[in-house]
């Protein structure tokens, strides 16, 4: 098999698809110009183009596992999107950073440390008590 082409027409017989018989391109234009054909009357040599139509080679695609392109400008967009959330995400991150932000684990160690010096505070004897005035 020579190399494929894309071609918008089938111009050479028979103008239609060799899988679902489509006259409606693009179409691969497999480059194969012959065809042994079995048909009632014996084996018979057909000569022309054997075109594949974008329709059957989208579904043969499909079929070993490739993305079509419908799925793959939904994949493309999505990764925009995710890229545009990330982005937005590491700016709030430099701005925590910037701000002197502390992580969860560093806030409940203050707090605990925070908690229990106000408890020692609070149980040393003769300490000052604020006046209700
Ligand atoms: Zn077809």
């Amino acid at each position: 098999m020579g190399d494929l082409n894309l071609v918008q027409h089938a111009t050479y017989s028979p103008t239609w698809c060799m899988a679902c018989k489509s006259d409606t391109g693009p179409f691969i234009d497999t480059r194969i110009e012959e065809v042994t054909i079995n048909t009632a009357h014996g084996a018979e040599i057909f000569t022309g183009h054997v075109y594949i139509c974008s329709s059957c080679v989208t579904q043969m695609a499909h079929l070993i596992g490739c993305i079509v392109p419908e799925e793959a400008r939904k994949l493309h967009d999505e990764r925009g999107e995710l890229l545009f959330r990330v982005q937005i995400l590491e700016d709030e991150l430099a701005d925590a950073r910037d701000n002197k932000v502390v992580s969860r684990e560093d806030f409940k160690v203050w707090l605990g440390e925070t908690v229990k010096a106000d408890a020692e505070l609070k149980a040393k004897p003769g300490r000052p008590r604020k006046s209700a005035e």
